[in-house]
């Protein structure tokens, strides 16, 4: 899932970007090609908005479904946890590191990204990146993931990414099956504090989750809109 957040300010952010077509090539994402669809940079030109005109990608950890697509959008800058974007390059590929749902090309790409001036290291928890745009970390998804609190006039929307795998887990308060998180006690306390931050629990938004459209009106079948 890619979340395109507007507001006033001239930016088009996205909360993660996907991933490419070609990912078939990649054995571990075989089964998910099957399913691909609609391209991330293709999908947001529904809303008016060019790959191109993407200013921002915050992304909330580095797993290939999440940070394959930022090749897609030619202008974009990223952020990513430190901690994050040193495991991700360094400490994954050692002995004993776990690479799981890393991709070597999406690896390669960050590091020129980081080398362009084109990426902001993000230090640690409840950091405004960008105005209106604040991330959270404590679910370790990842070495240390984030997740993104969206200010708007009206409300506050949780952006939780794979920080909340299912709507099960923000309903029970329970943490993913093996291999979800790092810390199962940090994952279920961050749940716990993301509903003292969003104005409601409907307002804090799962990961992977389908059921998310029919839960907000439908701009296309592929996209749904928080407003
Ligand atoms: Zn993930």
């Amino acid at each position: 899932m890619v979340w395109l957040i507007r507001g006033d300010n001239g930016r088009n952010i996205l909360v993660d970007a996907g991933f490419r077509r070609d990912m078939k090539d990649f054995p571990d994402a075989k089964e998910f090609a099957i399913v691909y669809r609609t391209s991330p940079d293709s999908a947001i030109g529904a809303l008016g908005v060019k790959a191109a005109d993407v200013t921002d990608i915050i992304l909330s950890h580095p797993h290939w479904d999440h940070i394959d697509g930022i090749s897609l959008f030619p202008n974009a800058h990223i952020w990513i946890q430190k901690e994050d974007f040193s495991y991700y390059v360094g400490g994954a590929w050692q002995k004993g590191g776990n690479s799981g749902g890393y991709e070597p090309r999406d690896v390669r790409t960050l590091v020129d990204l980081n080398m362009a001036h084109r990426l902001t290291l993000v230090e640690g928890d409840n950091k405004e990146v960008i105005p209106g745009a604040t991330v959270f970390t404590g679910s370790r998804h990842t070495y240390n993931s984030q997740y993104v609190l969206v200010a708007t006039p009206s409300k506050k929307v949780i952006l939780a990414s794979d920080n909340i795998w299912v709507y099960y887990s923000l309903e029970h308060l329970s943490p993913p099956s093996e291999g979800g998180t790092l810390d199962t006690t940090g994952y279920v306390n961050a749940i716990r504090r993301m509903k003292t931050l969003a104005t409601s629990t409907r307002y804090i938004i799962p990961g992977h989750d389908a059921k998310i459209f029919t839960l907000f009106p439908k701009v296309t079948d592929d996209i749904v809109s928080i407003e």
